[in-house]
């Protein structure tokens, strides 16, 4: 199969599976987003995606994002940053991103707000630790609301919502249990503190129908949109 064709079968699957999913809890699929979560993917391939409409890449490393990002200069992408961040990355990560999911500290948010370009906004995304894994990055759901607070208070940076990280789970449940508690945390921050913040950034491969059911708006899928990491197919 030509890289164009799976490219478009492989988008249609996960959209439908969206669609079925946004269905079920009532919800418009359109204000669903797809990202493509393209960490260790060949380049040609994740272009053939984006050809075929994918719009939303995510992106681990600051480096190799970069190096993508020049070879995809030709297209419209918007690009979100989904790792861990570094002090020494935020310029760069500033400069070269639409937004940022993975933010967890007020140093960080306060470096992207300096390093952010005269008349540009950057999206950002407070990571929620909802399983207390202190290691994988995230703020525990405890301090979040100090830390809304604080961000929103930074002027080049737009606080939007959360992203989610949590522990791989099979049963569907169990899914969607971190999920809301994200959702009513959300809510309850912007009673709080006046904020309007309305995007969830939670659903991976195995669980997006999960997210979808919880109010998800953002999804990143790697596996299952572009195959298994480290081949080019
Ligand atoms: C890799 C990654 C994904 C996608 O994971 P899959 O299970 O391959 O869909 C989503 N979000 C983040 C932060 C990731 O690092």
């Amino acid at each position: 199969m030509s890289n164009s064709d799976y490219a478009s079968r492989q988008l249609n699957k996960i959209r439908y599976r969206i669609a079925i999913a946004a269905d079920k809890a009532k919800r418009d699929r359109q204000a669903i987003t797809l990202i493509g979560a393209a960490k260790q993917q060949n380049v040609e391939l994740i272009r053939s995606f984006v050809v075929a409409g994918l719009q939303h890449l995510g992106e681990n490393y600051l480096n190799e994002a970069l190096s993508k990002q020049d070879a995809l200069d030709d297209t419209d992408v918007t690009w979100h940053f989904i790792g861990k961040l570094q002090s020494n990355k935020t310029k760069a990560i500033a400069q070269h991103f639409s937004w940022v999911h993975s933010l967890d500290r007020f140093k960080i948010a306060q470096r992207l707000n300096a390093h952010t370009p005269v008349g540009k906004k950057l999206q950002t995304l407070l990571q929620i630790d909802s399983d207390n894994e202190p290691g994988k990055g995230g703020v525990s759901p405890k301090q979040a609301p100090v830390l809304c607070d604080q961000i929103s208070q930074l002027e080049n940076l737009c606080l939007r919502g959360f992203m989610l990280l949590p522990k791989p789970r099979t049963e569907f449940t169990e899914q969607r249990q971190s999920f809301a508690s994200a959702r009513e945390l959300m809510q309850q921050c912007n009673q709080r503190y006046g904020l309007r913040m309305e995007h969830l950034s939670m659903g991976m491969s195995n669980d997006l129908e999960a997210a979808v059911a919880e109010g998800s708006t953002m999804i990143r899928i790697g596996t299952d949109l572009f195959g298994a990491r480290g081949h080019t197919k």
